[in-house]
């Protein structure tokens, strides 16, 4: 009897020690709603709750990807280049993890569907365990764990564990998607103004206190009307989505660059100097005048005028007023002609 408490007693404290920690992964998960750390936030709960070695992420690479592809921040797997590590939106694992409640090791995974075709990826990285990503009953993540650090089978209450910190993931990655939906422009894949407005007032007050340089540019497509007037309008929505890509391929990975409004991008270029951000213009306005639009038959130019400023804390009291800046000069690439960089003095 009194052994059968103690039972009880240990079971309950191993239960509240849970809560405890599922309560604190809670608020880390939810402290980010930056993709990429968030991923990282939960690869690394996994490793450290599960004691593994291993552990990967397959998640949507942007909002209309049709499948699920192995995030690059995986940990402790090698890959391999002849396999395509995604699971498609569409396979049978996915609507069988939709219906039923739990997780499954790789032979479970081929019992229930009778074979792992189509999840070649997902086999290549011999996961010790699969468990599902699901809020509000959809799946939005494929989460894979290697081999445990002592080798032994995972118990139901292991399992159990790793499906409630996998749901507080899955409500994370929701929530982190919705921020990413409502900041993004569907058309260009581009951030939007008031993200970029955001993001630049957090550097403008970075730049200052390190005393780093900081640069804003302002483009704008000339003539865009024409194409909307001669071509129709999806022929315009072309020339925007192409130039977006432009632009996204011209910047390094701490540029930020977001559709201001109708055919208006503007760039934000930290460590990076007024001139140093008029020669990055310059490649840019060349790169778009070179690029070739293909459009039902035809082939078309396009040209944009910019408008640099370099950040001056004595004078950009707000980043209204750097934005200002950058659109006069702008304004002044548009009256000398366009297609060409003006740096605000
Ligand atoms: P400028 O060289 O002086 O900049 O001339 P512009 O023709 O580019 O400038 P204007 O401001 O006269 O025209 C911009 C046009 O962009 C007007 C608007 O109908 C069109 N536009 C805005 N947003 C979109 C969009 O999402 N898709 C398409 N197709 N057109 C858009
Ligand atoms: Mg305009
Ligand atoms: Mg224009």
């Amino acid at each position: 009897m009194k052994e059968e408490s103690t039972a009880a007693i240990e079971e309950y404290e191993r239960q509240i020690f849970d809560l405890r920690q599922l309560l604190e992964i809670s608020k880390s998960l939810n402290s980010t709603l930056d993709y990429t750390i968030l991923i990282d936030s939960i690869l690394f709960t996994i490793l450290g709750q599960m004691k593994v070695l291993k552990a990967g992420l397959f998640a949507k690479k942007n909002l209309d990807s049709p499948s699920f592809s192995l995030h690059r921040n995986h940990q402790g797997f090698d890959l391999r280049r002849d396999v395509e590590y995604s699971i498609p939106e569409d396979h049978p694992l996915v609507a069988y993890f939709t219906r039923a409640y739990g997780c499954l090791t790789l032979d479970e995974i081929r019992r229930s569907l009778g074979s792992l075709a189509g999840l070649e990826g997902l086999a290549a990285l011999e996961p010790s365990l699969v468990i599902p990503l699901k809020a509000k009953g959809v799946i939005n993540g494929i989460l894979v764990i290697g081999e445990r650090i002592e080798g032994d089978e995972f118990s139901a209450t292991e399992r159990e564990y790793v499906i409630n910190i996998a749901n507080l993931a899955a409500i994370a990655i929701s929530n982190a998607f919705l921020f990413e939906m409502t900041t993004t422009d569907m058309m260009t894949k581009l951030k939007m103004k008031h993200y970029f407005y955001t993001v630049l007032l957090e550097r403008m007050d970075r730049a200052r206190t390190d005393r780093r340089p900081l640069s804003v540019l302002m483009l704008d497509i000339d003539h865009f009307k024409r194409f909307n007037d001669t071509y129709g309008h999806s022929c315009g929505d072309l020339v925007l989505k192409q130039t977006a890509v432009v632009l996204q391929e011209s910047v390094r990975p701490g540029d930020l660059a977001a559709r201001y409004g109708g055919e208006e991008f503007c760039l934000l270029l930290p460590d990076t100097d007024g001139p140093h951000a008029a020669c990055i213009a310059e490649r840019i306005r060349k790169g778009v005048e070179a690029n070739r639009i293909a459009y039902e038959g035809k082939t078309l130019g396009v040209t944009v005028s910019i408008g640099a400023a370099g950040y001056d804390p004595a004078r950009d009291i707000s980043a209204k007023t750097l934005l200002d800046r950058a659109d006069k000069a702008l304004y002044l690439s548009k009256q000398e002609g366009r297609n060409r960089t003006t740096l605000s003095p």
